[in-house]
């Protein structure tokens, strides 16, 4: 290429004040004989106020260090400019030579770098934030590559798998899936999660503890990409759930505990007449729905206020108990409901028994009451306590309901009391 010398100087001189340079040129006296637009940005000063004002009056570039300027001299330094706002330069200065070796003056080329130095202590003040955050974080953070190795874990996950130091966690968790996972399935549903579906996962799992114990956690991961776009591993987020699901356990174990109360009688530890109630129904709907023969025992202690007017109420407590364990032993199939029904009355569901199979059950409960030989001085039917039983048997339809089936059997009892007590009447239809 063959340019003329002007060209190149224009070319230099455009160059110059796109990259926003500062140039400056000035005379063997120091005298300033060129100022740029850049310049000016720099150090506040517009040409005019420069023209003829000596070099080192203007930047902060000593006198001698000038005047004594054999080469290229470069430095940085930070000053206010006329504006009174703190800049940071970048300077080079050197000597204009001519041909013959003479030093004609001194050219400075300077650049602002304030905002750079800005961007890089931002920089610095991200990072020292974060680290702050990942180290006080009250939540397990980590990074695993794509090999399984945790590379990366802050001091709450250490201290979550038992771990003595966040160091130790990334030195000797190799195999993430098998190291840190109480359940096998858990394990590869989370990495399917994050690996193959490259989903945010988020589930509770059982985390697995160095001394093989576990503790119970919320975990989040994410897959992340290499500038490529490559997954080159997760993030993941765990925290310690673990006082969340005690608290749960319990009050699930209380809410059972509360269940099973509301449908179980105090006195004699058998269901009540609510959770007859409910199981009669529902019974009854299955049996509707069958067309099959559903059958109810009623059955009511004989004389029982005369006991309990002798032997006091006590010893009436005791006795209802005794009853309610015979009736309960007396009925086998898994189906069968023994109940409360109110007082000294208990109630037998007894689904898919006809009546037959409903009559035999009553007469062995009667029995096994009479077989307590419970004494019962003022009975007006025998010396002990007695039952009388009203069974009652349907296929439940439209035409009918379940308390139909109970106000049969009721009928049936009060015959079995009218005809003498201590004995089991049968009542059906069909
Ligand atoms: P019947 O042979 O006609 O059935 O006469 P009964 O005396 O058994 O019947 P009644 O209905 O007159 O009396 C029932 C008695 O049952 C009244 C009450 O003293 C007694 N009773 C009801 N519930 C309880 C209870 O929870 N504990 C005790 N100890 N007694 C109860
Ligand atoms: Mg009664
Ligand atoms: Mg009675």
């Amino acid at each position: 290429m063959n340019y003329k010398l002007i060209d190149r100087i224009l070319a230099l001189g455009n160059l110059i004040s796109q990259a926003r340079l500062a140039y400056i040129e000035a005379d063997a006296n120091l005298q300033v004989s060129s100022w740029n637009q850049g310049a000016r940005d720099l150090f506040g000063y517009t040409e005019d106020d420069t023209m003829g004002c000596f070099l080192n009056e203007l930047i902060p570039i000593r006198k001698n260090k000038l005047i004594n300027c054999k080469q290229t001299q470069f430095l940085t330094c930070s000053q206010v400019n006329q504006n009174g706002q703190e800049v940071q330069c970048d300077i080079f200065y050197a000597p204009i030579m001519n041909t013959k070796g003479e030093k004609l003056g001194v050219a400075v080329l300077a650049k602002d770098i304030s905002a750079r130095l800005k961007d890089k202590a931002n920089l610095k003040q991200q990072e020292q934030y974060l680290q702050d955050t990942f180290g006080f974080a009250p939540i397990g953070i980590y990074h695993v590559n794509m090999e399984g190795n945790i590379i990366l874990a802050n001091p709450e996950y250490a201290w979550m798998l038992g771990y003595e130091s966040a160091k130790a966690v990334a030195e000797q968790i190799s195999d993430f899936a098998v190291q840190t996972f109480f359940d096998k399935e858990k394990a590869d549903e989370f990495m399917f999660g994050v690996y193959e579906a490259e989903e945010v996962v988020r589930f509770r799992c059982r985390l697995k503890r160095k001394d093989n114990s576990f503790v119970w956690a919320l975990c989040y991961a994410k897959a992340t990409h290499d500038e490529s776009g490559r997954m080159d591993g997760f993030n993941g987020f765990s925290i310690d759930i673990s006082e969340t699901v005690r608290a749960e356990q319990a009050l699930k174990k209380l809410n059972e505990k509360f269940k099973m109360l509301s449908v179980m009688d105090g006195l004699t530890q058998i269901p009540n007449r609510r959770r007859f109630d409910e199981y009669l129904e529902s019974e009854w709907k299955r049996h509707s729905r069958d067309k099959v023969q559903l059958s109810v025992i009623l059955s009511d202690i004989d004389f029982f206020k005369l006991y309990n007017d002798n032997y006091g109420h006590q010893a009436g407590d005791d006795c209802l108990q005794k009853v309610a364990r015979a009736i309960q032993d007396s009925a086998h199939r898994s189906s069968d409901l023994a109940a409360r029904y109110g007082g000294e009355e208990f109630v037998l569901v007894l689904p898919s028994t006809d009546k037959d199979g409903a009559m035999a059950v009553a007469e062995k409960v009667r029995k096994n009451v009479m077989n307590l030989e419970i004494a019962h001085e003022k009975s007006k039917v025998n010396g002990h306590i007695t039952l009388s039983l009203g069974v009652a048997t349907m296929v439940p339809g439209n035409d009918n309901s379940a308390q139909d089936l109970v106000a049969l059997a009721d009928q049936a009892l009060y015959e079995a009391k009218d005809n003498g007590r201590n004995q089991s009447i049968s009542k059906s239809i069909h």
